[in-house]
Formats: structure tokens, C-alpha cells, sequence
């Protein structure tokens, strides 16, 4: 059996090593630090297929992460499940009611048989029942719509568990120092010789060619994101325009507090990945236009991630979301990828290694 190396054990890696074991490879995974423990668990805990992506007219993309969103509720019913996300209508809005419409229409053609509810009008009283003190002001109505909510470290460990299961080995604190287009790789002082290597190191995919000394073919955008959290309770989502701004940002229940995020703040993939008071001030702000304002000594938690993201825009808001996967030899690196639709980029990754395997 052709012997597969993954490096990276975020939610990509894991999902393309148990995809190739399925495929009936023996596969070994190299994670540096501990399993999904970076960008992976540091989410807005959406399964999702990105309603704000449509914009940019990302219908592939959509279409592709509709159909893993409704794979992962049917693989894990308790660590991921339905939301209902509300998109309130303002007089002063950007996007007119019938912006949001024809969105929320081509979302739910993109979903096709989806068990979820579609979209719906809902009045501005009956949005106001619901205890979650949304601004009045101005308030026309708004659209609710359903994604899903996931646990992004559980749902990463239990498809680790999946994937250790199907016969991958995975080996945790052990940082690859070189990969090279033959097959092989070091891993402290050793040598080792696969027939093919993943590299699904995320925002750090590039980062370990450049140390290979292999040119990458493409650039990555690392762009962190940050959240904070309330301790106060909210009945369910909401997608809210940040004054001023092309930019939304979700307010999401989550175990039984509020999670606001994200932002888009460039930065090197080395540098400490921590959320800026400034950028949870910029959070709470836009918290503020829309609920009972709550003050900096009610954030109980924060945290940040880093995007890979494909380079393709000045302004990281409107940048692909799509990913990429070359092949350079036996080797195959991932660029970009969400964490929904890791389930699809792993079918894909493991149709290249097969054709990479027979030539
Ligand atoms: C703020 C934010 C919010 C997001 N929200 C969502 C969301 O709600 N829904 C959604 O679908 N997507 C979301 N995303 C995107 C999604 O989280 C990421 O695209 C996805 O988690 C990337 O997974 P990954 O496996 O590629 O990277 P990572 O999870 O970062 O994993 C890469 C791994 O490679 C390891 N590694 C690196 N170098 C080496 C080496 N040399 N040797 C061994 N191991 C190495 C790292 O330690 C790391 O564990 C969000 C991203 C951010 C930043």
C-alpha cells in the first residue's frame, strides 16, 4: 500500500489523512504542536456556505460548502446543529431589502434539498419578542435564514478520532523541519521516504516551502481574526452591517454567551496570534449599534486566528475563499481551504494523490 505523509493536523489535514486511509493508503500525519490547536479552533464556529461570499460571486464555493455544512450535521448531530441567523433590515442600510433577497434566494437554490428551513420575512415586532433587545430604531424587519453552529475543537478531535480509526497514525509535537518534491522529509534528525506528502499546514503551507527551498507557486494572505465573547445570553444569530462599512460581522450564541467577531488584520503567520484591544473595541462598537451597549469589563473571552487565504484582492474582505492544491513532484500542498468545506478538499486532495501516484 503507497505510504501518504500529512503534515499539519488542522481540520484539512485531518480530513484529507482519514479520506486517503479510506482510499486504502497507510497514512501518517505529523502534527507540530497538538491537534486542531491553531487556526482550526479558533473559528466562528459556522458551518456554513457563506452567504457574504455570494457578493463576490463565489457560487462554487457556496454550492460546495452548502453541501459539506449539511454532511457535517449528518455526521455529528451533537456537535454541530441548525442556527437560525437573523439579517435585520435598517432604513440607513447598505444593502437594500431586495439585495438581501435575491441573496438569500440564490442561497437556498445553491442548498437544493437541504433539511434545513429556508429564509424567511419576519416583522419587526415578532423580531423584537425575543429578549435579545435588538435597536428598534428604524427597524423594517429583517430575514431569518439557517446555517449551522458547530463545537470547531470537539467536531476537529472527533474527526481525528475518525480518521485514527481508519489506521492513520498520529503523531503530535513532531515539526517537520524540510519537505522535498521526491517524497521525503526530515523530521528532527530523520530522514523519512513516503510515495507522496500532503502539506496541509495551513497558514503556514508556504512558509514550509520557502524553508524547503521549493518556490511556491502561489502566495498566501495570512490574515488573522479575531472574537470576543459577552457574558450575556442571545436566542440566535444575527449578520449585522458595521457602520460605516461594506464589512459584516456575527453575533452568534455560544454556550450560553455572545460571540462576536470577525476582524481582517494582515499578519505574519510567526507573530503572536492575539485579538488587539483595538480590535475588540472595533467588536463591542458594532455590538453597541445594535444591542444595550455593553462595556469593555464585560468581555469575558477572546481570541484569534489566522486565515489562509489565497492572495487575490488589495482588501483581505473581498479576497477568494476558494482554495488551491499544486503538485510539485510527489508533493502536494494545500493553499487556503475552509474549515466547512474540509470535507470536500479532502476528496480532492485525494483524487491529485492518486493521480500523482500513477505517473
Ligand atoms: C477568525 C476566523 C474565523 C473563521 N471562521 C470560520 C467559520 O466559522 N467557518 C468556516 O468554515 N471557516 C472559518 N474560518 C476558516 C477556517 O477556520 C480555516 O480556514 C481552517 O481552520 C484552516 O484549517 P487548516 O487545517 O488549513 O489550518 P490550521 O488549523 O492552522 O492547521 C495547520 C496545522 O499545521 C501545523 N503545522 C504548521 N507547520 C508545520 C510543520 N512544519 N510541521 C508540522 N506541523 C505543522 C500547525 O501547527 C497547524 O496545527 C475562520 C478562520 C478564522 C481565522
Amino acid at each position: 500500500m503507497p505510504a501518504i505523509a500529512v503534515i499539519g493536523g488542522g481540520i484539512n489535514g485531518v480530513m484529507s489523512a482519514w479520506t486517503l486511509a479510506r482510499a486504502g493508503h497507510t497514512v501518517t500525519l505529523f502534527e507540530r504542536d497538538t491537534l486542531i490547536s491553531h487556526t482550526s479552533q479558533a473559528s466562528s464556529k459556522l458551518l456554513h456556505g457563506g452567504l457574504r461570499y455570494l457578493e463576490n460571486g463565489e457560487i462554487a464555493l457556496v454550492r460546495r460548502a452548502l453541501a459539506d455544512r449539511d454532511w457535517w450535521l449528518a455526521q455529528n448531530s451533537k456537535l454541530a446543529s441548525p442556527l437560525a441567523i437573523c439579517l435585520p433590515l435598517y432604513r440607513h442600510a447598505r444593502r437594500s431589502r431586495w439585495q438581501l433577497k435575491a441573496g438569500l434566494w440564490l442561497y437556498d437554490h445553491l442548498a437544493g434539498h437541504s433539511a434545513l428551513p429556508r429564509h424567511a420575512f419576519v416583522p419587526p415586532a415578532a423580531l423584537l419578542q425575543n429578549g435579545d433587545r435588538l435597536c428598534p430604531h428604524q427597524l423594517l424587519g429583517g430575514y431569518r435564514y439557517y446555517d449551522a453552529q458547530m463545537d470547531d475543537a470537539r467536531l476537529g478531535l472527533w474527526a481525528a478520532q475518525q480518521a485514527r480509526t481508519a489506521g492513520v497514525s498520529l503523531n503530535e509535537h513532531a515539526l517537520v523541519s524540510r519537505i522535498n518534491c521526491d517524497g521525503s522529509l526530515q523530521l528532527g534528525g530523520q530522514r523519512l521516504q513516503f510515495d507522496a506528502i500532503v502539506n496541509a499546514c495551513g497558514p503556514w503551507a508556504e512558509r514550509l516551502l520557502t524553508e524547503s527551498q521549493i518556490a511556491s507557486p502561489l502566495m498566501l494572505d495570512t490574515v488573522r481574526g479575531s472574537h470576543i465573547v459577552l457574558d450575556r445570553p442571545l436566542s440566535q444569530g444575527y449578520l449585522l452591517e458595521v457602520t460605516g462599512e461594506r464589512r459584516v460581522v456575527f453575533v452568534l450564541p455560544w454556550q450560553g454567551q455572545t460571540l462576536i467577531g470577525t476582524t481582517e488584520q494582515r499578519q505574519a503567520p510567526d507573530a503572536p496570534v492575539a485579538c488587539s484591544d483595538a480590535e475588540a473595541i472595533y467588536l463591542l462598537r458594532l455590538y453597541n449599534d445594535y444591542f444595550p451597549p455593553a462595556s469593555e469589563t464585560e468581555i469575558c473571552g477572546r481570541y484569534a486566528g489566522i486565515r489562509p487565504l489565497l492572495k487575490s484582492a488589495r482588501d483581505p474582505n473581498r479576497a477568494q475563499r476558494e482554495h488551491a492544491l499544486i503538485t510539485q513532484g510527489r508533493l502536494l500542498s494545500v493553499f487556503g481551504g475552509k474549515w466547512t468545506t474540509s470535507p470536500s478538499l479532502a476528496r480532492e486532495v485525494a483524487l491529485c494523490v492518486e493521480q500523482q501516484l500513477r505517473t
